[in-house]
Parts: structure tokens; C-alpha cells; sequence
């Protein structure tokens, strides 16, 4: 008798392949929509059309070609210069996809394609957006904030291993904690940080949310000493918190319950 597969056996390894595939097509996915919500949160609070001018220099106008559009390769590609040119193309543009990418693809990992996953695709995209907003313009703006949280909000109501009263509360309590903050440290940070730690606390809940808030005050102190270090500080010495917050928040979001439970294990 030759050892043959039975039906039911490849059926489960096709399945298995699948399974495996699936993780990595939603990585690729988000690469492509990091590229595109990067591009999203530096032409919109400018005021300029999100598909026109199609993607350029923005030192020699020059259109790019299609292969020096593909999210993180090109630039690895290319060096980071513009082809013809030869401008510096800043890291900012490749780590965004490739963190959203991450994002993506760590959330496939854990949920496949369950609710679970597409909070964190969502909440991956729109932070893409503010922390590239908040790169470039130094705010977070409403127009990104309110639709992100309405939608979490939605999906919030069909998902939430947590009881639904701990993500609101810790919305509440973000706002309120970053507030305090705020008012203490006198415009240390910005209104747009409070408003972000809504979602956050809404994203992770109350024990999440203040992970987040030390954990993203860690990133913080880290990118600026990384920033003095490479003398690329900015000469008002203030450095965005929204991308520290983002990061942060999506690693409590990925990880963070499990850490939690174990630190309440311990305690
Ligand atoms: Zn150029």
C-alpha cells in the first residue's frame, strides 16, 4: 500500500497553504494602502487633490514611473534618491508602508480574517494618516480623527472581548488623562493628542490605554534623543507625539492583552 495522501489530508494541507498565503497577500495589502494613506495625510490637510498631480518629485516635478511606486521596494531600490534628480526621498515614506505592512500582517496572523483584523487594518491606515500629518503639519486634524472614531465605534459595537463599557471609559479617561497632561506641562503637548487618545482607549481599553501612554512616552523620548543624536532635531526643539502614540497603541492593540494578563497574573 503506497502512502497516499487521503482526500481529507490534502484538503487540510491546501487549507493550511491557503492559510499561510492569505497572511502574506494581506501584508502586501498593507504596504499599498500605507503607500496610499501616506500620500492621504500629506496632500489633504494641505488642501491639494489626492489624485492629482499624479505622484512627482517634488524637487525636479518629474512623474514617476510605475516602478518607482511600488511601497518600499522602490525606495530600497532606488537608494532613496530620485532617479533623475538625485534629492534625498525622506525614510518617512518607506517606514510608514512598511509598518502598516506589519501592522497588516501580524493582525492576519492573530485573526485572519476576523473583526479583529479589520480594527486593527483600519486602525493601521488612519494612523498612517495622522502620523504623517502630524510629521509634516505639526497637527492632527478633526477630519481624520472624527470618521476613525465613528467607524470604531461601529465596529466596537459588534466586537469587543473586553465589556463594551471598558473601551468607552477608556475613550473617556484617554481624553481626560492627556488633558491633565496638557494642562500641567502648559501646551507640551497638543489638543490633537488628547482627541487621539480617545480612540485610543476606545481601540485597547482603560488598562491598554495607559500602557499605550507609557509605552508611547518611551518611543517618544527614544525618537528624540535618535533625532538630537543625528542632529536632525527641529530648531523649536518640538518633536510630533502623534506618531509615538500611533506605534504604540497599534503594538498594545497586537499584543498588549497578553502582557497585561501576565502582569496581572503577577501582581
Ligand atoms: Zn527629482
Amino acid at each position: 500500500m503506497n502512502e497516499l495522501l487521503t482526500f481529507g489530508e490534502i484538503g487540510q494541507s491546501i487549507e493550511e497553504m491557503s492559510e499561510n498565503a492569505m497572511i502574506w497577500v494581506a501584508g502586501v495589502y498593507g504596504m499599498v494602502f500605507g503607500s496610499f494613506f501616506t500620500l492621504l495625510g500629506l496632500r489633504l490637510p494641505r488642501g491639494e487633490s489626492i489624485v492629482l498631480p499624479p505622484s512627482h518629485c517634488d524637487a525636479c516635478q518629474r512623474r514617476l514611473s510605475w516602478y518607482e511606486l511600488i511601497p518600499v521596494f522602490s525606495w530600497i531600490g532606488l537608494r532613496g534618491r530620485c532617479r533623475t534628480c538625485g534629492v534625498l526621498v525622506p525614510m518617512t515614506y518607506p517606514m510608514m508602508e512598511l509598518l502598516c505592512g506589519a501592522a497588516f500582517f501580524l493582525a492576519a496572523l492573530q485573526w485572519h480574517w476576523g473583526l479583529g483584523f479589520w480594527i486593527a487594518a483600519w486602525s493601521a491606515v488612519g494612523f498612517v494618516a495622522i502620523a504623517m500629518t502630524d510629521v509634516d503639519q505639526h497637527r492632527i486634524p478633526d477630519a481624520f480623527l472624527i470618521p476613525l472614531t465613528v467607524g470604531l465605534l461601529a465596529f466596537r459595537l459588534f466586537d469587543h472581548p473586553l465589556p463594551i463599557w471598558d473601551y468607552v471609559l477608556g475613550g473617556l479617561a484617554g481624553m481626560g488623562l492627556l488633558w491633565s497632561i496638557r494642562a500641567v506641562s502648559r501646551g507640551g503637548m497638543g489638543l490633537g493628542d488628547v482627541k487621539m487618545f480617545g480612540y485610543v482607549g476606545l481601540l485597547v481599553g482603560i488598562s491598554g490605554m495607559v500602557l499605550t501612554l507609557v509605552l508611547a512616552a518611551c518611543l517618544g523620548v527614544l525618537a528624540g534623543i535618535g533625532l538630537w543624536f543625528s542632529r536632525r532635531m527641529p530648531s523649536d526643539h518640538r518633536v510630533p507625539f502623534g506618531p509615538a502614540i500611533a506605534l504604540a497603541a497599534m503594538m498594545v492593540y497586537l499584543y498588549g492583552s497578553g502582557f497585561l494578563a501576565q502582569y496581572w497574573a503577577i501582581r
